[in-house]
């Protein structure tokens, strides 16, 4: 596929306040997230990403007195690539002296919100970087904004995924050939009828109350699980929502594998461990999870919550946890 390119007029840049340094060729590519909140909201409304993202450029222009925008490329949930300053124009993201290394790429994931790229998002930022890489003179580098600069930026699951070669995510490619005609994939569909409280200090997974969809009969009744009948690969999307905390407090969530008797297996792609995300001035945290993985009856899949606060911590209605799951021979 194409990349899915949004130019500048299509978003509705402001023109630059100055002229771009040139670039003829850069070692690479840095990778960037927002590091502050990404609404939900975006995930299922592509006219909110065109927002954020002049949103973003407005920032760079106004608040940190910059020429424009300061990524060469800022990248969607809908693996829509957002021409920044574009090709072989120098960036201003990656930190003072480091600019003409790398290319800057942003992907539209923060630390609360929308905390993990889709899959779509992992595409798009593939995409910019072999349109960087085909016409802007981008060397074979993929590094990280913290990459010889003191950040936290691009956040946990998007460095794993640098760290990992930033490969393309296997979901929308089938493992093996084409489902036959009766392996279509299927969807399952689950959330809470009521607000849980979340207990300190250990691993909890919830038990999903509310099903609103599961043709195959994969969610056992009344279950923490999502246990399918045959071999699959599942494409999970979960959002938790929970209050309660202390601002700043840390709640680490993911999706993890578990042996039918509730003996974990082990910690979903993309870091093999739990996702840390920090309470917001509210108390809340509200978080998207994404996942890929090898589910069977054996091999469940779960939704996995920690915190040690010693306040009530609630797990809010709105949770609900999707999967599409692909069956593989
Ligand atoms: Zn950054
Ligand atoms: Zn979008």
């Amino acid at each position: 596929m194409a990349i899915d390119l949004v130019t500048r007029a299509q978003w509705g840049a402001h023109a630059p306040r100055g002229s771009y340094g040139r670039l003829t060729s850069t070692r690479g590519v840095k990778v960037h997230y927002t590091g502050g909140h990404v609404d939900l909201a975006i995930l299922g409304d592509h006219s909110r990403c065109i927002a954020a993202v002049r949103g973003i450029q407005n920032g760079h222009m106004d608040g940190n007195g910059w020429i424009d925008i300061g990524y060469s490329a800022v990248v969607c949930p809908h693996r829509k690539v957002f021409e920044g300053r574009g090709l072989h124009h120098l960036p201003a993201a990656n930190g003072p002296g480091l600019n003409s290394d790398h290319y800057a790429v942003l992907g539209l994931v923060g630390t609360s919100g929308v905390v993990m790229p889709t899959p779509n998002m992992l595409h798009g930022i593939r995409d910019a970087i072999e349109w960087l890489r085909a016409e802007g003179g981008a060397g074979a580098e993929i590094k990280g904004h913290r990459d010889g600069y003191s950040t936290d930026c691009p956040g946990e699951p998007l460095y794993a995924w640098v760290q990992a070669g930033a490969p393309r995510p296997a979901t929308t490619t089938p493992p093996v050939e084409p489902p036959e005609e009766e392996e279509v994939p299927e969807v399952v569909s689950l959330g809470l009828e009521d607000e849980v409280v979340v207990p300190s200090a250990r691993d909890y997974q919830p038990w999903w109350t509310a099903e609103y969809r599961d043709s195959a009969g994969w969610h056992p009744a009344g279950g923490q699980s999502i246990a399918p009948d045959a071999d699959v690969w599942a494409d999970l999307v979960a959002f938790v929502a929970l209050r309660g905390l202390t601002p700043g407090e840390a709640v680490e969530i993911g999706f993890t594998r578990h042996l039918a008797e509730g003996t974990l297996v082990d910690v979903a792609w993309p870091t093999g461990r739990l996702m840390t995300v920090h309470a917001d001035a509210d108390g809340r945290v509200e978080a998207n999870l994404g996942g890929h993985l090898k589910l069977s009856a054996a091999n469940r899949g779960r939704v996995t919550i920690r915190h040690s606060s010693a306040n009530t911590v609630t797990l809010e209605v709105a949770s609900a946890f999707k999967g599409i799951l692909h069956c593989y021979a």
